[in-house]
């Protein structure tokens, strides 16, 4: 059981117990981080144990149909928790709840709430409203509720930050690529002030937080429909001129969105980590047309070259698709193709699926299954070749990493990022936690570094 800090259950019934489940991306995981300390101020403490919940919050994905199988499995296994424990509370919001709403409520008939992506902020309120009521509601509005957000960060002495903060910039998205899912069920772009995000910034720092990664679905079209249009470059150096904050990161930028000031960033803002994730998608022109993307493969590759003529020790990573309707083996070899050419870091690869809403699920020439993992097999061994190559060129290199926590492999190691967001993990004690130390590399694996303490500057 995880209990933090000094936030007290009104009761000691296990009813006080919140266990939350977040699927999907990191927006995702900075909502469920806001719904922890909306319901820490209701009095419950965060739980691992299922079985001693008393609420079960899950903000649920559906931007591909794996992750939308995932939620129901882990529905399904709710069952009979409620059955033992009827007086149990499930959440669910996110995509799926939205996507779905009341038809969720008839689906799985022991589930209590379902919150659309517009109705976080209601969370505390609906909550309390189907415990005494014993209503079992679906609440999915068309404008965000409103919410004073800010002071759940204010509380720092009860829930600290974590040494990587995420910070939501804009939620939705207008982009409509056509496999996509994200506008119509997270609706159409909308900035938060920047004066709010700032505000956010000191608040997290001042709880323990020295990295923010700035988050949205495309976050270089900031500022579109705030008053003076105010833009992401923009805001990139007011963080580093109004905050404390020692690193920056962000993410998703969308490639045809990357303008030439926003790489000058990198060249220019030393708090801005050296590392880019740009979603590619596919490497064939043809494919990137009927996926709605707005850029070329050598439009692409272009902004990656610029890209390193500022900043020649930038770390890059990307999203791929394999299997696009109408994808044929050539388009296939021209995505891997680019994939030799660019040598990203890092990439998150996935099997084209359909989705609702998305136009793509109405084309024809869909790719078999079995094509389908194919490629997707000889795509990521090719990206397991280059990324353990460029890790094993760090080997004897001496990098900065930021000290994020306990090493996962649990024997005692701690674990940080380098700019590059390697993972190092190294011996070391936790007063490190939160650091910047310089990292001797010693070996490399396929997704880690293993390193020696260098020199720690206090
Ligand atoms: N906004 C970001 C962008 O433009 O790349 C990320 C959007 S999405 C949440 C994350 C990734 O999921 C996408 O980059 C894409 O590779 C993948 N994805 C989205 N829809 C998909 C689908 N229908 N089938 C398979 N993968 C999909
Ligand atoms: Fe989806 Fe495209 Fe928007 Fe990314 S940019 S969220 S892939 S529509």
């Amino acid at each position: 059981m995880r209990a933090r800090g000094d936030v007290l259950p009104k009761t000691a019934e296990s009813s006080q117990y919140l266990y939350i489940q977040t699927f999907g991306c990191q927006m995702n995981e900075y909502d469920s981080l806001r719904v922890e300390r909306m319901l820490a101020r209701e009095g419950y403490l965060p739980t691992s144990d299922l079985n001693s919940a008393g609420v079960i919050f899950l903000n649920t994905c559906s931007v591909r149909e794996k992750a939308e199988q995932k939620v129901y499995s882990f529905l399904g296994r709710l069952r009979s928790i409620k059955v033992r424990n009827p007086g149990l509370k499930i959440i669910v919001a996110g995509c799926v709840a939205q996507q779905l709403g009341k038809k969720l409520l008839e689906r799985f008939d022991y589930l209590d709430l379902v919150v659309g992506t517009r109705g976080v902020a209601s969370i505390a309120q609906l909550l309390e409203r189907s415990q005494v009521k014993e209503e079992r509601i679906a609440h999915l509005p068309e404008e965000e509720d409103q919410a004073h957000w800010l002071h759940l960060f204010e509380r720092t002495s009860s829930i600290d930050s974590p040494v990587v903060a995420p910070v939501t910039i804009m939620q939705g998205c207008n982009n409509f690529c056509t496999y996509c899912i994200v506008p119509h069920v997270r609706g159409r772009e909308r900035s938060r002030p920047m004066a709010e995000i700032i505000r956010e910034i000191r608040l997290v720092a001042n709880g323990g937080a020295r990295e923010i990664l700035l988050l949205g679905q495309n976050v270089n079209s900031y500022g579109r429909g705030l008053p003076g249009k105010p833009s992401f470059v923009e805001l990139l150096h007011r963080i580093c001129v109004e905050t404390e904050i020692s690193r920056i990161r962000f993410t998703t930028s969308h490639p045809k969105d990357l303008t030439d000031d926003l790489i000058a960033c990198f060249g220019e803002l030393s708090p801005l980590c050296k590392f880019l994730h740009l979603p590619v998608q596919a490497g064939s022109d043809r494919i990137l047309r009927l996926m709605n993307r707005g850029y070329t493969a050598s439009r692409y590759l272009e902004r990656i070259e610029r890209l390193r003529t500022i900043c020649p020790e930038v770390g890059l990573s990307s999203d791929v698709m394999v299997g696009f309707p109408g994808e044929t083996e050539e388009d296939f070899r021209e995505t891997l193709q680019l994939l030799d050419e660019v040598q990203f870091d890092n990439l998150f690869s996935f099997r084209y699926s359909d989705r609702p809403y998305a136009r793509s699920a109405d084309f024809p020439d869909k790719v078999a299954e079995g094509i389908k993992a194919r490629r997707l097999i000889e795509l990521q061994s090719l990206q397991a070749e280059i990324t353990l190559r460029k890790n094993q060129r760090e080997v004897g290199c001496v990098r900065e990493v930021l000290v994020e926590g306990p090493s996962k492999s649990g024997d005692g190691q701690i674990m940080g990022r380098t700019q590059q967001n390697r993972i190092v993990n190294f011996q070391g004690t936790e007063r490190l936690i939160g650091k910047k130390v310089q990292v001797r590399i010693m070996g490399a694996f396929s997704h880690s570094l293993k390193g020696e303490l260098a020199e720690y500057r206090g």
